[in-house]
């Protein structure tokens, strides 16, 4: 997808801390951490958000909270406790435009994010 910034960190073309890579997932360290460990997981597949997805993205999506779990556990806060985050659309916060889970952790987090 032209102009997407991540579907460019996907093809290489922007560079990133590149944390787990398959055929189908890329997790990356984000650019603007508000935690010690903050971690973006996304399917390569350009889906725009969450209320695009289809039923045949539903395996991905849970591969992603499988490389979720394993991230958590390599970066030492699967014990300490982490946070999931998936904004959506305007109101959710959403700044990208390619469907993404933030994961958060290695600080007590505030219960808004
Ligand atoms: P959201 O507000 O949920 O769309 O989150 C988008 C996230 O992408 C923000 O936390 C940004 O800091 C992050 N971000 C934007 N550009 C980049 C980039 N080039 N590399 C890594 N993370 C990025
Ligand atoms: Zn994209």
């Amino acid at each position: 997808m032209e102009d997407c910034i991540f579907c460019k960190i996907i093809n290489k073309e922007i560079n990133s801390k590149i944390l787990y890579e398959d055929e189908e997932i890329i997790a990356f360290n984000d650019i603007n951490p508000i935690a010690p460990i903050h971690i973006l997981v996304l399917p390569k597949k350009h889906i725009s958000k969450l209320t695009d997805l289809k039923k045949e993205d539903e395996a991905v999506i849970g591969k992603i909270m499988s490389v979720i779990n394993k991230l958590a556990k390599e970066n030492n806060i699967a014990e300490t406790g982490f946070r999931v985050v998936a904004n959506c659309g305007v109101d959710g916060g959403q700044a990208v435009g390619h469907i993404h889970f933030h994961l958060l952790g290695g600080r007590k987090l505030e219960n808004k994010m």
